[in-house]
């Protein structure tokens, strides 16, 4: 039944792994990347994901993914293309559970915030680095070490999530192996990322009304492929299960696009060392699949992230996130005496960036309201 690996000689070596900040004795029955992927599991900030908003907040439906789900869909369609490439999936998925980990409340809004305010110190917020802030420092369950003490690969590829970094550039950064490429295991969660998110929003979209079957398949070549196979099929099918059956064929086509296209960029390289010292990332689509893809976040972009709906919550949302953060500088003192005790090292504007990018939206607006924060 399972197809022969198709590039099981590039599997990142689990002999080769670097290993953890601190020591510790080999589990019976669990490998280095199967314990982090349950310590990423049984992290609060985790938890947290569950009040964390992906597009569309809580509130105006229970269907509608949030950043824990996400994290879960995330994460099966990163185990399928690990599967299918022969890599590691235990490192696939431990950090495909922790991508988001690091996401401030209200999703992409909350973060631009953020670095906007943070600017203002010459500082920066970027939550692949608050989500290794978590994971080094702010999860503390472990009476041997501070964080997770969660092995080197699992940390690399956290904050190479999204992007590469060259030597001298993230100062902080510099034991990461600036300028050398994460194992494909890494590199292949930001695209399994946009395969999940590009789906489940046109999913949502429609069921939040925003979004057509006609509109869909006026603006994506794959959507009225997919949508007319549908209909011949199953011409009797409500409307809703045949939005289903395309989002499921998109979804199984962006996967086969990403295996084929990540095939033929890394044919002909030997090992894990050829990958990490290639010029340029090798998990890739197809040029047929980045169009397609192109062509969805432009519909998407019109029609959910830019739309009336979502736009006027986002404004309410910055406003207030600002005040917090300026009510926070002025009185420091309202933040948990113990929090600011364990963060003392830390500039004060950072303190509070921190603070404000761990909560949930639940959390951030009881304190908002708490505070009269409009
Ligand atoms: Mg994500």
């Amino acid at each position: 039944m399972n197809p022969t690996p198709l590039l099981a000689h590039l599997r990142f070596p689990l002999d080769q792994a670097r290993g953890r900040r601190y020591p510790e004795l080999a589990h019976p029955y669990r490998n280095p990347f199967q314990r982090d992927r349950d310590r990423v599991v049984h992290a609060r900030a985790f938890r947290r994901l569950e009040n964390k908003t992906q597009v569309f907040t809580a509130g105006l439906s229970d269907h509608f993914r949030n950043r824990l789900t996400h994290t879960i869909e995330v994460s099966q369609i990163a185990r399928t293309v690990a599967g299918v490439l022969g890599l590691d999936e235990d490192l696939t998925e431990a950090l495909a559970l922790a991508h988001d980990i690091g996401h401030p409340p209200f999703g992409h809004a909350g973060e631009e915030v953020l670095d906007r305010l943070m600017r203002r110190f010459g500082d920066r917020f970027d939550h692949n680095l608050h989500a290794l802030r978590i994971v080094e420092t702010f999860e503390n369950r472990y009476p041997r070490f501070p964080g997770l003490n969660l092995t080197f690969e699992v940390r690399e590829g956290i904050v190479k999530h999204s992007r590469d970094f060259g030597p001298g550039e993230i100062p902080e950064l510099e034991e990461y192996l600036p300028g050398l490429r994460p194992p494909l295991e890494a590199q292949l969660i930001d695209l399994c990322d946009e395969i999940a998110y590009d789906t489940a929003d046109l999913d949502d979209g429609y069921h939040a009304g925003l979004v057509t079957m006609e509109g869909a398949a006026a603006a994506s070549d794959k959507f009225r492929e997919l949508d007319h196979a549908a209909s011949m099929q199953f011409p009797g099918a409500p409307e809703r299960t045949r939005m289903h059956e395309v989002v499921r064929g998109l979804i199984d086509w962006f996967v086969s696009g990403l295996v084929e296209g990540t095939v033929g960029a890394a044919a002909g390289l030997s090992g894990v060392a050829a990958v990490r010292e290639h010029p340029a990332r090798l998990v890739q689509f197809t040029p047929a699949t980045a169009a397609g893809a192109a062509q969805l976040k432009h519909f998407l972009r019109d029609q959910v992230y830019e739309s009336s709906a979502l736009t006027a919550g986002r404004r309410r949302s910055a406003m207030q996130m600002e005040n917090l953060f300026e009510l926070l500088l002025e009185h420091p003192e309202r933040l948990p005496a113990s929090y600011l005790e364990e963060s003392a090292a830390q500039p004060l504007h950072r303190q509070v960036c921190d603070y404000i990018a761990g909560m949930t939206d639940g959390f951030f607006e009881r304190t908002c309201g708490q505070w009269g924060i409009l």
